[in-house]
C-alpha cells in the first residue's frame, strides 16, 4: 500500500484526542507516568502544524472562492453542507386570499422556484409576511463546479454565472434570512 494511502486510512480509524479532552486528562485523570506520552502528542502536533505543507494547506483553504450555484463568497475552510443556502424567489404579483389578519387583508405570493410555496403578507406592501416554515430552496455545499451547480438549475433563482468583461460575476446573490422575501 502506498504511504499516503496508509496514513489516510490510520487518520481515519484513529482517534485523535481534542483540546478539551487533553485538558481535562491532565487536569484530572492522568498519573505523572503518563505526562511523557502527553507530552510526546502535543509535540507531535505541534510538528505538525508548523511544516511547511501544513501552512500551504492552511493558507489555500483560506483563499477567497466564488461559488457558481448561490454566486457567494466562502472558503473552503468554512465550507460545510450547510454553507451554501439559497432563499425562495417569489412572484411579486401577490393576491388576496380573501382572509384577514392583524395587519389587514391577507395576500400571498407564490414562488417561482418551486411548486406549493407561497408566502403571505398581513396588508399590502404592509412588509409583514409570514415567514415561519417557509425554509430555503436549497442547503448545499459551496462549489466551484459548475457541473455540480447545474444539476441545481432552475432558470429563477439558481442560475448559472454571468461573466462581465472584467471577468466577475455580476449574478446577485441572495441574501437567505428569515424576515422577507425575496421577489422577482
Ligand atoms: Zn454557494
Ligand atoms: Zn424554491
Ligand atoms: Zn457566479
Amino acid at each position: 500500500m502506498p504511504v499516503n494511502r496508509e496514513l489516510q486510512e490510520a487518520a481515519i480509524v484513529s482517534q485523535i484526542p481534542d483540546r478539551e479532552e487533553i485538558l481535562k486528562l491532565v487536569n484530572r485523570f492522568a498519573s505523572n507516568e503518563d505526562f511523557d506520552t502527553i507530552k510526546s502528542f502535543l509535540t507531535a502536533a505541534k510538528a505538525v502544524r508548523s511544516l511547511e505543507s501544513f501552512r500551504t494547506m492552511k493558507r489555500a483553504n483560506r483563499v477567497r472562492k466564488h461559488c457558481v450555484r448561490c454566486h457567494g463568497v466562502y472558503t473552503d475552510e468554512e465550507n460545510t453542507s450547510k454553507s451554501c443556502v439559497i432563499p425562495h424567489l417569489f412572484c411579486s404579483d401577490g393576491r388576496g386570499t380573501g382572509g384577514m389578519g392583524e395587519g389587514g387583508k391577507i395576500y400571498e405570493y407564490e414562488a417561482l422556484c418551486c411548486e406549493d410555496v407561497v408566502v403571505e403578507e398581513e396588508g399590502a406592501g404592509n412588509d409583514n409576511y409570514r415567514m415561519r416554515g417557509l425554509g430555503f430552496c436549497l442547503v448545499d455545499r459551496h462549489t466551484e463546479d459548475p457541473e455540480v451547480a447545474a444539476e441545481d438549475h432552475n432558470g429563477e433563482n439558481v442560475v448559472p454565472c454571468e461573466i462581465d468583461a472584467s471577468g466577475k460575476c455580476t449574478r446577485e446573490y441572495l441574501n437567505p434570512n428569515h424576515h422577507s422575501p425575496h421577489f422577482h
